[in-house]
């Protein structure tokens, strides 16, 4: 029997000839492809400037530098999160931590954060950088975040990678209107791919040339950033330490061709979500709830199992589907119950709205790609399954 995914890519034949075409021409890497990628994605979000790098990892880690964050600072996401929205602070020697998520959206509690802010001021334990997750495709409440960003002084940076193609009020997410930077993720289960792949998008010149800085080695070609003049056209300087975090253009152009059909992805995706909204109505289920403010991607769609309505438990069910061939899946493990997390301090409890989610969660197969027919099955065995 095969499986139906939770998510997966969507090539078309433009996608492979476009990918054929970088194999034969000059460039494989820094080539022109890598700009107009860039380009078609800032254009595309409403932002000044885009830095295509290998990973939206990588994205997030060059995101935390140029926001000058290092030994001593502090940095906040969500627990509801992959790993690399709290590793990139690690990499950056700053001490994490979380905010509790809302039990309606799964995203970081407003609330929360406001809580927390005020008594981390009293106790001088301010974050410089906070990392809203908007998980699933659904984006955070940005006014009120950037609202709080400005009162206690930190930068915002998104980690969108559910979220491209998705919306927030009349912007798109990734227009940077409520934050310093955002970053998307071009993994091949998320909206758009590039294999491998990430982006940072910001508005503003002096994060953007740090940023292209960071992610090749910390060298410049740009005679205004060097500490002397050039001694020849050869000339380069290395003016501070980055790594090698370039995307090729091999990926580039997989991008540039993915990106035509960006809107095509989500309206599909959207009309899954509406069919499932529709069709799992009436089971022991909590379906995900949309904040009015937002227009959601749909990278994942998550259903929570109203335990004390069922006899099986969250693991038979997950296991049942499994066994039905619905590749279902568990978006997320609370970061802060890693084992890596625990050695730094942190314990199961301390972010209960997490905890209780995870407990209940389950994500079911949505992508733009997905038949119909596939759907039909997924709804029918969920219905048996929870019967
Ligand atoms: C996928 C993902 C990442 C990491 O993306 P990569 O491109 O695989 O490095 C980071 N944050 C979130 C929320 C993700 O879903």
């Amino acid at each position: 029997m095969k499986t139906i995914p939770y998510g997966r890519q969507d090539i078309s034949q433009e996608d492979i000839q476009a990918v054929i075409a970088v194999l034969q021409s000059d460039w494989l890497t820094q080539g022109p492809g890598i700009e107009q990628f860039e380009q078609k994605v800032a254009e595309y979000c409403g932002a000044k400037y885009a830095v295509a790098v290998n990973s939206a990892t990588s994205a997030l880690h060059i995101a935390c530098m140029a926001a000058g964050l290092g030994e001593g600072d502090i940095l906040w996401t969500s627990p509801n999160t992959f790993v690399a929205s709290a590793n990139c602070g690690r990499y950056c020697g700053a001490t994490v931590d979380f905010v509790d998520i809302d039990f309606r959206t799964y995203n970081m509690s407003i609330v929360k954060l406001e809580e927390k802010l005020v008594n981390a001021k009293r106790e001088g334990t301010l974050p410089k950088v906070v990392i809203p997750v908007h998980f699933s495709g659904q984006s955070c409440e940005m006014e009120q975040i950037f609202e709080l960003a400005k009162e206690y002084g930190f930068a915002v940076i998104e980690d969108a990678s559910h979220a491209i193609g998705g919306r927030y009020k009349d912007q798109k997410v990734g227009s940077c209107a409520y934050s310093e930077m955002t970053v998307f993720s071009f993994h091949p289960v998320k909206i758009v791919t590039t294999a491998e792949g990430g982006m940072v998008l910001t508005n503003n010149i002096k994060l953007y040339e740090k940023l292209i800085q960071f992610r090749s080695h910390g060298i410049t070609r740009n005679s205004e950033l060097m500490t002397e003049e050039a001694h020849g056209p050869w000339y380069y300087q290395q003016i501070g330490l980055g790594y090698n975090y370039r995307i090729t253009d091999i990926q580039a152009a997989l991008g540039f061709s993915q990106m035509a059909r960006i809107d095509e992805f989500v309206t599909k995706r959207q009309a899954r979500a509406e069919k499932y909204n529709k069709e799992l109505q009436g089971l022991p289920i909590i379906l995900p709830w949309q904040h009015p403010d937002t227009y959601s991607a749909y990278h994942l769609y998550v259903i929570c199992l109203e335990e004390n309505k069922i006899t099986k438990t969250h693991k038979q069910v997950f296991e049942d589907l499994r066994q039905a061939g619905i590749g279902v899946n568990l978006h997320y493990i609370p970061v802060h119950t890693q084992p890596y997390y625990q050695q730094l301090g942190f314990e199961w409890g301390d972010f209960p709205v997490s905890e209780c989610y995870y407990q209940q969660a389950i994500s079911i197969p949505m992508y733009s790609a997905m038949m119909e027919i596939d759907q039909d099955y997924v709804i029918k065995t969920l219905k048996e399954v929870l019967a």
